[in-house]
């Protein structure tokens, strides 16, 4: 009986889209030729981690997604607590418990110009299943490449327009790698698509969140939890030198949470991970 229960659970889960107004099959193909998302990735996006049905720090990357509206100047169509409705009605239709959302907001549908006359935003979501880390995995940690951070000045900025970081994650999983570590004239900023921390003689360092990075959300909540650890923070700049003489090097984002980094180039790292091991773990604590 229980096994019938589960299986029936299982079959009812569904990967689901959301474009404009309405839920769509996830491939059912909606967008118009003319969305200016399409045409010029003219928009902002956010993707949410949904942990056994709950939703993630909803707030803080609806915060973000606002902030980097702001900055583009366009205007969000719907509320904060509209979002959340249509996230909450999404993973409920989904069934999904362990999901990804992916929200974007692009300008809006109008004849293909480079400049954009007032007009609705386009709010799009998919819903999908998380891709789930094992825990073999993260013990592993990652292999990772160091390459020039050739992205514009405004990477706090949450845009859709991405070609740089897909080149960047690109190359390095050419070279069998899982990420990039990029840097700006020898200045380690971040990754393709997560942030870059090292640990050196136990104090953790991280690049301070200026215009040259994105602000990660699960970067933010590992500063809250080595403050609350009494781990020392310096968020401050830091090269290459310091990057490949750290102790320990991790890497956080909504999709990797936080992992070791095992190999930079061809410098493996192969000391304890004393720190990055404790914050994994408090991490974890804030999931269940
Ligand atoms: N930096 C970049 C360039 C990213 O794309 C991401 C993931 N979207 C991050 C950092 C990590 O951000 P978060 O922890 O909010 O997922």
């Amino acid at each position: 009986m229980k096994r019938l229960i589960l299986y029936e659970e299982v079959s009812l889960m569904k990967e689901i889209g959301f474009y404009q107004d309405r839920f769509v099959d996830i491939n059912e193909k909606v967008v118009p030729i003319q969305e200016r998302g399409h045409q010029f990735g003219d928009g902002i996006y956010e993707v949410i981690r949904v942990y056994n049905g709950e939703l993630f720090t909803f707030d803080e990357h609806i915060d973000r997604l606002q902030m980097s509206a702001e900055a583009i100047d366009l205007e969000i169509p719907y509320s904060h607590e509209k979002i959340h409705s249509i996230v909450t009605e999404g993973l409920e239709l989904s069934g999904i418990k362990e999901a990804e959302v992916y929200i974007q907001i692009t300008r809006g549908i109008f004849n293909r110009q480079h400049h954009y006359p007032d007009g609705p935003a386009v709010f799009s979501m998919t819903i999908r299943h998380a891709r789930k880390i094992e825990a073999t995995a993260r013990d592993k940690g990652i292999d990772t490449v160091v390459l020039d951070d050739e992205r514009w000045l405004n990477c706090y900025i949450k845009s859709i327009n991405l070609l740089p970081n897909v080149m960047a994650k690109q190359a390095a999983v050419k070279a069998g790698c899982t990420e990039a570590i990029l840097h700006r004239d020898g200045i380690v900023t971040e990754g393709s698509s997560s942030n870059v921390f090292i640990v050196k003689k136990g104090i953790l360092y991280t690049h301070p969140a200026t215009k040259r990075i994105l602000n990660g959300i699960t970067r933010q909540k590992v500063i809250e939890l080595a403050n609350q650890q009494g781990i020392y923070v310096e968020e401050i700049q830091f090269d290459l030198h310091m990057l490949l003489e750290a102790d320990e090097v991790f890497m956080t984002s909504t999709s990797m949470e936080v992992m070791p980094v095992k190999k930079i180039d061809n410098i493996e790292f192969t000391g304890e991970r004393e720190i990055t091991n404790k914050l994994i773990s408090e991490f974890q604590k804030l999931l269940s």
